[in-house]
C-alpha cells in the first residue's frame, strides 16, 4: 500500500493538533486514522511537527522523552513515528519528523550562508516558510498526508507551527486541507457530569489563530449523552456526527476498530467531500483484536535493563513482545526488573519463575554488570534469550569471560567514559564502516549527536543457523543504533566454546547476530528488531523468543 502512482496529484492534508491537556493520545488517533484510510483503500504518510527546540530526539534521555525511535533511512525520531508504523506498516523516513530545533538550525545555516540576501529574517515568513516547505515534502506519493502537531495549543513553541499549517492550508486549493483536534472532556463525580468548557476554550484558542477545526475526537472515561455531543457541536463549530467520542480501550491496538466505530473515518472523508467513500475493509483489525482477546496461557519475560521506571523507554520492545504473542496467541506478561539489583543479589531467586530473559538496548556502563549477571543465568539455566544490541554486546562479553577464558572482557564504551584502561575491549568502538557503496568515517570526538551507525543494514545469515530458522530467510535487512562493536578478532575463541557468529555484515567485518550452539533459545542481535515489529505482522525473532518462552513454560 505504501506508494501508489499519484500521477503528480497533491496528496489532501490532515492536520493534527490536541488541546485541554498532553498524554491524550493524539498519536495514537493519528495512527488509527491512517490505519482506517488504509482500510477503505487509501495510500497515507504520517508527519510529527515537535515543537521541541531539540535539534533531534536522539541525544534527550529516554527518562524524559522514551525511546528513540529510528527510521530506515537513518533518522533519530520521537516514538510517535513508532505508532505510525506499527498501524499502517508505512516505513517512516528522515522527513517525516521535525522540531523547532531543527527548523530554527536550518533557517540559520540559511542565513549564514546568505541564502536571505541580508533581509531581516523572521517568525513570519522565514520560519513559517521553513516549516511549509518541510510539510509538503513528497506529497505528490500518497492520497493523505496526516501531520501531527506536538504539544497542545497555547503551547508558545507551538505557534510558528500553527501559523505554518494555517497558511498552509490557505494556499493549498480549498478542500484540500482539514484540521482534527483532540480535547479532554472532564468528569465532575460530585455533580455526575461531563465538562464541555476546556473543550469550548480549546477550540475558541484554536480558531483566535485562524484554524476551525473540521473534526474534534473527545477523550472521555464516560459515555457522552447525545445532548453534550450536540452542545460541543454547536458552541465548537463543528458539525455533530464530526464529534468523535474518544473512550479508554483495552488495547491500543483496539483503536482502529474504535474510531471506526464511532464515525471517526467517515467524518475525515465527509470534511474532504469524498462521496460516496469506499467501503472499508476492516479484517486486518479484526484479526488483530481476535488474536488478543482470545490468547491462551500467558508467558512471563523479565527485561533486565536501566530505563525501567518508564516503560515508554522501550516502548518499540513492549510491543513487539505483544506482537510475538499474538502470533503464539499466548499473552506475554513482561516485567521490567533493574539490572543494577544483580550487582548486588543473585540474579536466580528473581529470575527463575520467569519463561524467557530479554536484555534490551542501552548506552553507558551502569548496571552492565548485572544484565551480564542476567546472561549468564540464561545461558546456564538453558532460559530463552534474546539480547538486542547492549543485550547482544553482554551476551558476547560474559561468553568471553566465562567461557574463552578472556579476563576482565568488557566493552570501550565504559572505559571511554571512565577514562580509564579497566577491560579487555572485545566490544570496540566502530570508527569506520561500510553503507551501500561507500565507507563512513567517525572519530571518537565527534559531537555526541548523530555519530552513530545507525539505520538500516544488511546481514547475511549463516545456513543453518538457529536465527536463519528463525527468519526463514539469509539476508534480512534491520535498523541499527549503535557505537561500539563486537571485535572479529574473538570470533575463533568465542565460537570454539558454542557461541556462533550466525549473522555478518555483507562484507563479513561486522558481527551483527551471535547464538550459543547448545542452548534452546539463546539469539543476541546487533540491531533492533522491536523496531520493524508490527501487530499484523509480528518480527520473527519475537515471534519465535515467544514461542521458545512457552515451550519453556511447559517445562517448569
Ligand atoms: N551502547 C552500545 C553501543 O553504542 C549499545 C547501543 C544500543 O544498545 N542501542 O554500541
Amino acid at each position: 500500500m505504501e506508494f501508489a502512482d499519484h500521477g503528480g496529484l497533491m496528496a489532501r492534508y490532515v492536520f493534527i493538533t490536541g488541546g485541554v491537556v498532553s498524554s491524550l493520545g493524539k498519536g495514537l488517533a493519528s495512527a488509527a486514522l491512517g490505519a482506517l484510510l488504509q482500510a477503505r483503500g487509501f495510500s497515507v504518510r504520517l508527519r510529527k511537527l515537535d515543537p521541541y527546540l531539540n535539534v533531534d530526539p536522539g541525544t534527550m534521555s529516554p527518562f524524559e522523552h522514551g525511546e528513540v525511535f529510528v527510521t530506515d533511512d537513518g533518522a533519530e525520531t520521537d516514538l510517535d513515528l513508532g505508532h505510525y508504523e506499527r498501524f499502517t506498516g508505512v516505513s517512516a523516513r528522515k522527513t517525516d519528523s521535525v522540531s523547532s530545533g531543527r527548523i530554527y538550525s536550518n533557517v540559520l545555516e540559511k542565513e549564514r550562508k546568505g541564502a536571505y540576501l541580508g533581509k531581516t529574517i523572521q517568525v513570519i515568513p522565514h520560519v513559517t516558510n521553513e516549516i511549509k516547505d518541510f510539510i509538503a515534502i513528497g506529497d505528490d506519493e500518497v492520497d493523505f498526508m496526516l501531520c501531527e502537531i506536538g504539544g497542545t495549543v497555547g503551547d508558545i513553541e507551538g505557534l510558528p507551527f500553527f501559523e505554518a499549517i494555517r497558511q498552509f492550508a490557505q494556499d493549498r486549493p480549498r478542500g484540500q486541507c482539514i484540521f482534527m483536534h483532540l480535547t479532554l472532556l472532564p468528569y465532575l463525580a460530585a455533580s455526575g457530569e461531563l465538562k464541555t468548557k476546556p473543550t469550548q476554550h480549546s477550540v475558541k484558542e484554536l480558531r483566535s489563530i485562524g484554524l476551525q477545526p473540521d473534526v474534534l475526537v473527545c477523550r472521555s472515561e464516560h459515555p457522552i449523552p447525545d445532548k453534550e455531543r450536540a452542545k460541543i457541536a454547536l458552541f465548537c463549530n463543528v458539525r455533530p456526527e464530526a464529534v468523535i467520542p474518544a473512550y479508554d480501550l483495552r488495547s491500543i491496538y483496539e483503536a482502529p476498530l474504535a474510531y471506526h466505530r464511532a464515525g471517526l473515518d467517515q467524518a475525515v472523508l465527509d470534511a474532504f467531500n469524498i462521496s460516496p467513500a469506499p467501503r472499508p475493509d476492516m479484517s486486518r483489525w479484526e484479526d488483530v483484536m481476535d488474536r488478543l482477546t482470545n490468547a491462551e496461557g500467558e508467558v512471563r519475560v523479565a527485561i533486565v535493563g536501566k530505563y525501567v521506571q518508564l516503560e515508554d523507554a522501550y516502548k518499540s520492545i513492549a510491543e513487539a513482545l505483544t506482537h510475538g504473542g499474538m502470533a503464539n496467541r499466548v499473552k506475554v506478561k513482561a516485567e521490567w526488573i533493574d539490572a543494577e539489583i544483580f550487582e548486588r543479589e543473585d540474579p536466580g531467586p528473581h529470575l527463575e519463575s520467569f519463561h524467557a530473559i530479554l536484555v534490551p538496548g542501552g548506552f553507558g556502563e551502569r548496571g552492565t554488570e548485572g544484565k551480564i549477571r542476567a546472561v549468564q543465568f540464561a545461558r546456564e539455566k538453558g532460559v530463552p534469550y534474546l539480547g538486542i544490541c547492549l543485550g547482544m554486546q553482554m551476551a558476547v562479553i560474559e561468553a568471553a569471560r566465562n567461557l574463552a577464558g578472556v579476563a576482565n572482557a568488557g566493552s570501550e564504551e565504559f572505559d571511554h567514559e571512565t577514562g580509564k584502561k579497566r577491560f579487555t575491549p572485545v566490544v570496540y568502538h566502530l570508527k569506520e564502516w561500510v553503507q551501500g557503496n561507500h565507507r563512513v568515517e567517525r572519530k571518537v570526538t565527534d559531537d555526541k549527536g548523530g555519530t552513530m551507525r545507525l539505520g538500516a543494514y544488511s546481514a547475511a545469515l549463516k545456513e543453518g543457523s538457529k536465527v536463519a530458522d528463525v527468519y526463514g530467510a539469509i539476508d534480512i535487512e534491520e535498523r541499527h543504533r549503535h557505537r561500539y562493536e563486537v571485535d572479529i578478532k574473538y570470533r575463533a575463541a568465542l565460537e570454539g566454546c558454542g557461541l556462533l557468529f550466525s549473522g555478518m555484515s555483507p562484507d563479513g567485518r561486522l558481527p551483527e547476530i551471535v547464538e550459543h550452539r547448545d542452548h534452546p533459545w539463546f539469539i543476541g542481535v546487533q540491531f533492533h528488531p522491536e523496531l520493524k515489529s508490527k501487530p499484523f505482522a509480528p518480527h520473527p525473532l519475537f515471534a519465535g523468543f515467544v514461542k521458545a518462552a512457552l515451550e519453556q513454560s511447559r517445562l517448569v
